[in-house]
């Protein structure tokens, strides 16, 4: 559940003598909600690529310009709502996990044909984030996520040091993977249908 200092016009540094005024410097244009509990796939990316970016304003995600990425963000495995991607740089690399918390839902619900439940995932649905690399905590995105309830794991930790304007809202990783998530809609619905064949639904 969510708690109610949760809003984003109120959201501020709870630390004691903090100067850090009210945060979130995203979501503030009055067509979003003060009330902003859930995130869903298109808040984020609108955080990502700015409104001026062509493309962004009608929504037509996947942009092509994203295309190329996609051999560049491995889609590893799906264990229950949560996707698992590897996004490899020049030593290794860092996982990234996207968590859908209405897949259940849609999943179970057999009057939608599985592609068309992927599809509403994605555009309609909440998504939570993590990424295991060091900056993802540091440069403090998954305290900005989980202020947004779109974290996969809680944390309190203002961002002080590295981040105290609150800037962004994912590591690259994640924003990475983000991108080319449009063009995993195949791989979701193929694990929803596995999902209901396995339960026999
Ligand atoms: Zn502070
Ligand atoms: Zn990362």
């Amino acid at each position: 559940m969510f708690v109610l200092n949760r809003q984003i016009n109120t959201f501020m540094c709870s630390a004691a003598n903090c100067s850090h005024g009210p945060g979130l410097r995203y979501f503030q244009e009055d067509t979003i909600p003060a009330r902003l509990d859930e995130i869903y796939y298109k808040d984020l990316m609108q955080e990502i690529v700015p409104n001026n970016t062509p493309g962004a304003t009608n929504a037509k995600l996947p942009f092509r310009d994203w295309a190329p990425l996609v051999p560049s963000v491995k889609y590893l495995e799906t264990r229950g709502n949560t996707m698992k991607f590897f996004v490899p740089n020049n030593i290794n690399g860092w996982e990234t996990y996207v968590q859908f918390p209405e897949w259940a839902e849609q999943a179970s619900d057999v009057e939608l044909k599985a592609p068309e439940a992927a599809r509403l995932l994605l555009w309609g649905g909440n998504v939570k984030l993590h990424c295991h690399c060091p900056s993802f905590s540091y440069w403090g995105f998954n305290y900005i996520l989980d202020q947004l309830d779109a974290s996969i794991y809680h944390e309190d930790r203002y961002p002080h040091v590295r981040n105290p304007q609150l800037r962004g809202v994912a590591c690259k990783h994640l924003i990475r993977t983000l991108k080319v998530l449009p063009f995993h809609l195949g791989d979701i619905a193929a694990v929803i249908k596995a999902q209901r064949d396995r339960a026999k639904l």
